[in-house]
């Protein structure tokens, strides 16, 4: 079975001590998880190790950064490197998320050169993909995920491509209480895999998470999680309150 995965997105939210509170809260109930199921943390950079901490040892629970840079190394002031997470043990990294493209200005190839670099370090790259409403609207969105991925990913080999997870996140429905209807999220995620078996072959297609993103909530995650091609969900504002994010872990297939 494909891995299940309920990864939380602090963004810019918290102070370190009330993110200590929120992990231990989530962690002290001890929900155990299937071999195939796993729960991700992207936390700020400077709780990455308090993070990595309090998550050792803990089988299917991993921390995560919310970016890395597009160099290795060198004269980039404010940058982390992959290869900087690495040395902290981090195994995951989020990259293009929509308010990272919108934002700081983070385009296809530069996300390229950062995948890249995530799987050079070994840490798996959590991609986000995902339309604006404007595309929405006049029904472009799979021609515009298609670009997103083919831009940032395509460029892999069959090997590379196993170990990234997708994240399927409609801007429209990212903080806004508007979640993408079951049908929707289906049907996209079920073009994602439908472009990856054309590009690779179905059973690398059949392996690839993709994850779900957009106003996921304890009411609505069992219910987006049923579908058959998410795998899970991508979650920012239910992240932060440990009550909704350990009912978003239970709701994992
Ligand atoms: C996100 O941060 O990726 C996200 C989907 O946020 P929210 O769950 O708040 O819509």
């Amino acid at each position: 079975m494909r891995k299940q995965i309920a990864a939380a997105n602090w963004k810019m939210n918290l102070t370190y001590q009330q993110g200590e509170e929120l992990l231990d809260s989530i962690l002290k109930e001890e929900i155990s998880l299937e071999k195939d199921q796993q729960v991700v943390f992207a936390v700020p950079f400077p709780y990455l190790i308090m993070a990595a901490e309090k998550l050792k040892g803990r089988k299917n629970y991993f921390g995560s950064a919310q970016n890395c840079s597009d160099k290795k190394s060198g004269a980039y002031t404010g940058e982390v490197s992959a290869e900087m997470l690495h040395s902290i043990h981090i195994t995951h990294c989020v990259l293009g998320h929509s308010e990272r493209r919108e934002y700081f200005s983070e385009f296809n190839q530069a996300l390229a050169h950062k995948a890249e670099l995530c799987l050079e370090y070994n840490i798996t790259p959590i991609f986000c993909c995902g339309e604006p409403l404007s595309i929405r609207e006049v029904g472009a969105e799979e021609g515009f995920v298609e670009a997103q991925l083919k831009e940032s990913l395509f460029h892999f080999s069959e090997d590379q491509i196993r170990k990234i997870v997708i994240a399927y996140e409609p801007i429209w429905a990212i903080g806004t209480g508007m979640t993408a209807t079951t049908a929707q999220a289906q049907e996209m995620h079920a073009h994602i895999r439908f472009l990856l078996a054309s590009k690779y072959s179905k059973n690398t297609a059949d392996i690839i998470p993709i994850l779900y993103g957009g106003s996921v909530k304890a009411g609505n995650a069992k219910e987006l999680f049923s579908c058959p091609d998410v795998d899970g969900g991508l979650v920012g504002g239910a992240s932060l309150v440990a009550a909704d994010f350990c009912s978003i872990i239970r709701a994992l297939k």
